[in-house]
């Protein structure tokens, strides 16, 4: 087994990395490749990538992504970005006859108006919040492909739904990045400065939270047993999910600030839930143990504390 892995060098493909160096198998080999191997939104780069490693398997994780306010100001670049990178890798893993591909989707390109908890099957039952139509277009149609791929060649392409991830390596990136870093970084600088800790919105939208190790451990899962073409959600339980207020405090007990927290309420929560329902993966994996979350967030505050010469922000 040849495992090739796009977009190793962000946040879920560096947890994946680690966790494949702690727990090596037999008869596998590992190859992690990042944009400056080979820019996938070009078809022939593509091409020369996959011929130069020929893989029988490959986890894609490779996407340009970003939080609210990028996906808001670029729709354009999301939406052409992650099409071609996503049609590049399918049909480079087709034309090199790659035995499983496993494709990234996420839970934020769901229907907006739709039913919670939310599950496999609701996928492409309406259109997606508007904050973030372009990437959440792009990224359904790697369901699609995966099917048709399946359905004219047989092939084994099937995707994985994780919900909001964080942990070390993550885009801390104040304008770019997801809740989570962003508010390790504001709250660092108010550390630093003596500033306010301001939270953008009421703090009142929810979401589930899964740590990059563990998210890891189960997109290595999926390439070793899953077999079939259907995506599966892999996110912590609904009980998990938590308020970004909750979360905000989670974020100022682990790095202790105790200056003054404002809630910035002229911007936008985006949308106020999106509850994912993994009965899916515990009925596959009913004994899996999620890491615990406060302990997670305290090694995510600690990687990006020790590590600002490294970390993207
Ligand atoms: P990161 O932004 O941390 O990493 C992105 C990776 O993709 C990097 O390795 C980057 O390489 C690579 N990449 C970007 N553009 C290109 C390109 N044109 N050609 C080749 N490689 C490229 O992303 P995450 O680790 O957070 O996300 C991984 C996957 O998980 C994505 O598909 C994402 O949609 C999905 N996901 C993420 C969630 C999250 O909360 N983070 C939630 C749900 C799904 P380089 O370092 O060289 O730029």
């Amino acid at each position: 087994m040849k495992v090739l892995v796009t977009g190793a060098t962000g946040l879920v493909g560096q947890a994946v990395q680690r966790v494949v160096a702690e727990n090596p198998a037999e008869g596998e080999e590992w190859i992690f490749v990042s944009s400056k191997d080979a820019d996938l939104t070009d078809g022939e780069a593509t091409e020369a990538l996959f011929q130069k490693h020929k893989p029988t398997h490959v986890i894609h994780l490779a996407a340009m992504v970003g939080g609210l306010f990028r996906n808001m100001k670029y729709p354009v670049d999301l939406l052409r970005n992650n099409l071609h990178i996503n049609d590049n890798v399918l049909y480079n893993s087709y034309k090199t006859g790659v035995k499983k591909c496993v494709s990234c989707l996420s839970t934020c390109i769901f229907p907006d108006k739709t039913t919670y908890p939310i599950n496999e099957t609701m996928l492409h039952k309406g259109p997606p919040h508007p904050s973030n139509f372009g990437f959440s277009y792009a990224k359904r149609m790697i369901d699609i492909e995966n099917r048709a791929f399946n359905k004219q060649y047989g092939c084994q392409f099937t995707s994985v739904i994780p919900t909001n991830v964080f942990g070390p390596h993550d885009n801390f990136n104040l304008q770019d990045g997801h809740v989570m870093p962003g508010l390790i970084n504001k709250i660092f600088i108010a550390k630093r400065d003596g500033t306010p800790f301001t939270v953008w919105g009421t703090g009142a939208a929810r979401r589930q939270f899964i740590y990059s190790y563990d998210l890891a451990k189960l997109i290595i899962w999926v390439m070793r047993e899953y077999e079939e073409i259907d995506p599966i959600i892999l996110s912590v339980p609904e009980e998990a999910e938590i308020s970004i207020k909750e979360l905000a405090e989670m974020v100022i007990e682990a790095m202790e600030f105790k200056g003054e927290v404002l809630y910035d309420t002229t911007k936008s929560d985006g949308q106020l839930k999106k509850t994912a329902d993994n009965a899916k993966l515990k009925g596959y994996l009913p004994d899996f143990k999620f890491s615990n979350m406060k302990d997670a967030v305290k090694e995510t505050v600690q990687w990006f504390v020790n590590n600002q010469d490294i970390a993207r922000k």
